[in-house]
């Protein structure tokens, strides 16, 4: 028998959730009901700066008016720092992790030294300038040294498997470099956060947008280097509006409309490739359960992992 199944939903409160934020939403609540395993809700509130007061209990109503009841009380990111100092300090005590004096501009300035300048947009590849020491400059903030923490693993790109989206490969020295765990403002980056509390809440499958599979392979790393286990990753259909762009709270999306569940909880379902036509069931949660759990199991198929 492997682990009991944990899934989660992780929304982070700088908006409302929007219709893709439900598609993932009802998503990890489908699997967790398929597999008889529990569903967690994780308020991922560690970029304290972008997080709208209040906007926890919006968000965990909005889910509630939907009939998404997490088996348990959420987690709330910004009451754990402490455990998150300790994975820092585990990996800083294991040559995995190191400070950097760095600030954005001396990033750029030391890529275009090495021919390598920085593209609008593009995001920066850590040159590794502190790699081997502040040389008396002030730290600012936390890198894990990525080099060190694929070598655990015989070295090389991490590839990992995906139930939509197959098999995935990234070399995460190479498109992302040394990435942050602390931020120079004294952040918590989210993916020191999210692979601790992933963790911690014993997490088993993990079932999130698809705007996220980017930064799996980090998280893989990250969890090899911790010594705790990698989950199951299935990765969802985004949204895309009005515009033709994927929905997303940083480009405006919209709540959804939560005095109209089952119409949005249909919408979410359809972008899933489940059947929406027929359900005649008005009340949200008896209509996902009784409605797609076998389509689920179908397509997604719970059984064959
Ligand atoms: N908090 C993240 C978000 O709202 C999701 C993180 C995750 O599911 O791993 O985009």
């Amino acid at each position: 028998m492997g682990q009991p199944y944990s899934g989660r939903f992780a929304p982070s409160p700088t908006g409302p959730l929007h219709q893709g934020s439900l598609v993932a939403a009802l998503a990890s609540w489908l699997d967790a009901r398929a597999h008889g395993g529990q569903w967690l809700v994780r308020i991922e509130d560690v970029d304290t700066p972008r997080c709208v007061p209040g906007m926890d209990a919006v968000v965990l109503k909005q889910l509630a008016d939907c009939g998404l009841l997490p088996d348990a009380a959420p987690l709330v990111q910004s009451q754990r720092s402490p455990v998150y100092q300790a994975a820092l300090d585990q990996l800083v005590a294991a040559g995995l992790a190191y400070p950097c004096a760095c600030s954005r501009k001396d990033i750029e300035q030391a890529l275009a030294a090495a021919g390598q300048p920085h593209h609008r947009n593009a995001e920066l590849v850590y040159p590794g300038t502190c790699r081997h020491g502040l040389h008396g400059r002030p730290a600012r903030a936390w890198r894990l040294d990525v080099a060190q923490c694929a070598a655990l693993d015989g070295g090389g790109a991490v590839t990992w498997h995906d139930r939509r989206l197959g098999t995935q490969t990234q070399d995460v020295a190479i498109d992302v470099g040394d990435f942050v765990l602390r931020r120079a403002d004294g952040l918590w980056a989210y993916q020191l956060a999210v692979v601790v509390d992933d963790a911690a809440q014993r997490i088993s499958h993990v079932v999130r947008g698809e705007d996220l599979a980017d930064n799996t392979p980090r998280q893989i790393l990250l969890q090899r280097a911790l010594g705790v286990p990698t989950p199951v990753y299935l990765h969802t259909p985004m949204v895309l509006g009005d515009n033709g762009e994927k929905l997303s709270k940083q480009n405006g999306a919209r709540a959804f409309d939560h005095a109209r569940p089952v119409a949005a909880l249909k919408a979410a379902a359809a972008r899933l490739n489940l059947p929406t036509a027929q359900l005649r069931e008005d009340d949200p949660a008896k209509l996902a359960l009784s409605g797609w759990l076998a389509a689920w199991r179908a397509l997604y198929n719970p059984a064959r992992e």
